[in-house]
């Protein structure tokens, strides 16, 4: 199943090049009261909901993709995890350009550990990027976004895919600089996600997924998920050693290489098999 957020809030399931609005499923969200949970409470219910959601999805009102604003499929996540240089021909590529490497030291994913990002930065597909600092290079990151479906600590390889809820399309944008990634990355709009949520049933391995970003019809960056130096398995293992994993937190699995500048104008034509495709606009301030 393909889960949507869109327009006003409104929840709708995609089909083809359509939406069938299925809002009236949230009525069955549980009501919280302050302090509120830490965690998305749609994906915490997903598949309580997935029931209702699938009734509905039979007879709800249609619309086009292609008129419907797409926000980030995950509303709320209690943290957005991040992988930095996954792939080898992006450690290379960073090593080797002073643009991207500002002086310091690469170090590798085993040396360096995940990140974070703030929530604050995310959007969906059709809020797109500002792109501030024109001082310096801002660059676009296509990467394989999954989603937690169930909380979990000190999850093991052989279990984490369990605790999937889905998959998206991230964009990590990033200015490059010396400053720390979690400022770097973590501006407004520089965490994107969508154009949905493809739920770990239909997506099934995230082991060898073909994905590509262009720009103008040109390719900028082209590879496949079974060249990440920490796959899924070990990067929902990994994160989970350090922080509970709750339903809704993302973990952007890290970008190939072929990293590059963005400009106000562009349009950032991303694809990944099994997702579809997003295209989301830079704009200036
Ligand atoms: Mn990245």
């Amino acid at each position: 199943m393909r889960i949507c957020r869109f327009d006003d809030n409104k929840l709708g399931v995609v089909e083809g090049d359509e939406i069938v609005d299925v809002t009236p499923a949230l009525e069955s969200l549980p009501q919280h009261s302050w302090p509120y949970p830490r965690y998305d409470v749609l994906i915490a219910h997903l598949s309580d909901l997935r029931p209702r959601i699938e009734q509905l999805a039979k007879g709800g009102p249609r619309l086009k993709v292609a008129d419907v604003k797409l926000l980030s499929p995950v509303a709320d996540p209690g943290k957005i995890i991040a992988a930095p240089v996954n792939y080898k021909l992006h450690l290379d590529e960073s090593r080797a350009d002073a643009g991207i490497h500002f002086g310091s030291k690469v170090k590798t994913i085993e040396e360096c550990g995940v990140f974070l990002k703030s929530n604050s930065s995310l959007v969906g597909a059709s809020e797109g990027v500002v792109s501030e600092r024109r001082d310096r290079r801002t660059d676009h990151e296509i990467e394989l976004g999954l989603v937690i479906g169930k909380r979990g600590k000190n999850i093991s390889e052989a279990d984490a895919l369990d605790y999937v809820a889905g998959y998206t399309i991230a964009l990590d944008m990033t200015i490059r600089g010396p400053e720390e990634r979690s400022l770097r990355k973590s501006r407004d709009t520089f965490s994107v996600l969508g154009p949905w949520l493809v739920t770990a049933d239909e997506f099934g391995d995230p082991a060898n997924v073909d994905f590509e970003l262009k720009i103008a019809g040109a390719s900028k960056q082209k590879a496949n998920t079974r060249d990440l130096i920490f796959d899924c398995r070990k990067l929902i293992a990994y994160a989970s050693e350090a922080y509970t994993l709750e339903p809704g937190d993302v973990i952007m699995t890290g970008t190939p290489e072929g990293v590059a500048p963005v400009e106000p104008g562009d349009v950032m034509d991303c694809w990944i098999d099994r997702i579809g495709r997003m295209q989301v606009a830079v704009r200036a301030a």
